[in-house]
């Protein structure tokens, strides 16, 4: 159902669900703060709808359930089909990595009796948005012997926040002059952890207070944050937007709200015709790059695993030919069309609230310039699998020519010579501590993905 409003559609039993799903969504969102807590919640998920880590498999047969776990932070699940893996997979792949800020290696320190953390910013944010308003800490810390400790500040009711100050209207006739980009600088960007001084304390009392509530909490000292992944992100739970609940406000929909759908898709696969695959990968925000990004030949290794358990000679090489004959959803959000910055869009080629699942054929900046550019022949199929499933869907493209732009992991699984085309859901206030998206978006994705998985 190609451009409909699905709420006009929805009966009063549809609505329940989509509801019901949404709530179940607001949840994970709220625990799946850090790409290392996504990966924590979805094997959860998983593990409650029978899948079993790899790392326990001695064979991969038509009909089982089965997870790659990567370095923590990236992880991909397969049911496998009755055909062979060769014959191609149908693979739906997200982000879990959000727009943040981390603290750097060396990050605390005081002035003027204030004591504070220092960070760099990761993936695209305009700075200004994250200045007061309450921050949370969610990471780990790994010390020399070995273990590594979960940090999590900012989330119960009882916790302490932090936040970034800025200046007061008062005192900002200059700072009000400077263009929106630079009215707070990236190395302003620092973090108020408290202005207390430990008593009998002389040099940097406050500090010192402040890494004495780190060592009683969590027995770690300041070097140990050297090796440590600290991430600042928006503080609280998703919540129900809007007076008719029909939206959800939350960090880090871009690009949960695309995993948490893909997810729920193959944890209802079973007895299928072709391997379901879902791919959830970290760094997309900073170019998908390392380990743990689509980049990575994780991957590829991890067919060439699912090969090796099905007693295939030739696993590397087979690899490529599942890879050759897959066909794949990257599953990644798109703007969505906002009356208040009309003119930034192309109306006949923007995504709308509650049209649905949007598909992007084509992503990139000036000129299409990096993007994966889906074959019409495959679009063709994805149209049909949509109409037949009566899934509500749209196309759109990442606002006017020459306005901007951004990229996916979609043309890196192109580069297996792949099929695949951009499918995820549209957002408002993309990058901001706080996105929107429809409740009836999340649920038109989900049944998109479901659809393609069978399909
Ligand atoms: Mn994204
Ligand atoms: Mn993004």
């Amino acid at each position: 159902m190609y451009r409909k409003n699905a709420w006009k559609d929805y009966s009063a039993s549809d609505v329940k669900k989509v509801m019901a799903f949404a709530k179940d969504y607001e949840v994970f969102l709220s625990a799946s703060k850090t790409e290392r807590l996504a990966v924590k919640e979805s094997i959860k998920l998983l593990e409650k709808a029978g899948f079993k880590c790899a790392c326990k498999a001695s064979s991969a047969k038509p009909g089982d359930k089965i997870y790659f776990l990567n370095k923590n932070k990236n992880i991909c699940a397969f049911v496998i089909g009755k055909r062979p893996i060769t014959d191609g997979l149908r693979i739906l792949g997200a982000h879990i990595d959000s727009p943040r800020l981390d603290l750097k290696e060396h990050p605390l320190y005081e002035r003027n009796e204030i004591a504070l953390a220092d960070t760099h910013y990761y993936g695209g944010i305009k700075k200004y948005q994250w200045v007061t308003i309450p921050l949370a800490l969610h990471g780990v810390v790994c010390k020399k012997d070995g273990s590594v400790i979960d940090v999590n500040i900012g989330e119960d009711e009882s916790d302490p926040v932090v936040g970034i100050s800025d200046l007061l209207i008062h005192l900002s006739a200059d700072q009000l002059t400077k263009p929106a980009a630079k009215v707070i600088e990236g190395e302003n960007l620092d973090v108020t952890l408290g202005n207390m001084p430990l008593k009998g304390e002389d040099k940097q009392p406050v500090k010192a207070n402040v890494l004495k509530i780190l060592k009683d909490k969590y027995n770690i000292d300041e070097e140990d944050l050297l090796s440590a992944e600290i991430e600042v992100v928006p503080a609280g739970k998703a919540r129900d937007y809007g007076l008719d609940r029909s939206m959800i406000m939350g960090y880090g929909h871009d690009d949960r709200c695309c995993a948490y759908s893909s997810l729920r898709a193959i944890l209802e696969m079973s007895d299928c015709e072709y391997t379901s695959c879902c791919i959830l990968v970290d760094k997309e925000e900073i170019g998908s790059v390392g380990a743990t990004g689509a980049h990575s030949l994780f991957f590829e290794n991890v067919i060439a695993r699912l090969l090796s358990l099905q007693n295939d000679k030739n696993p590397l090489f087979n690899a490529r030919f599942a890879m050759e004959n897959s066909k794949m959803l990257s599953s990644d959000v798109s703007a969505a069309f906002d009356p208040l910055y009309a003119s930034v869009s192309d109306p006949n080629n923007s995504a709308y609230f509650a049209n649905g699942l949007v598909f992007n054929k084509y992503t990139g900046a000036r000129g299409k310039s990096g993007s994966n550019d889906a074959n019409p022949e495959y679009y063709a199929f994805i149209r049909k699998t949509m109409d037949d499933a009566k899934v509500h869907w749209q196309n759109a493209e990442l606002g006017k020519v020459d306005q901007g732009g951004g990229g996916t992991i979609a043309y890196i699984l192109g580069n297996y010579n792949m099929n695949v085309i951009d499918a995820g859901i549209a957002v408002h206030n993309m990058h901001a501590p706080m996105e929107v998206i429809s409740k009836a978006d999340l649920f038109e994705a989900y049944k998109g993905y479901l659809a393609f998985l069978k399909a």
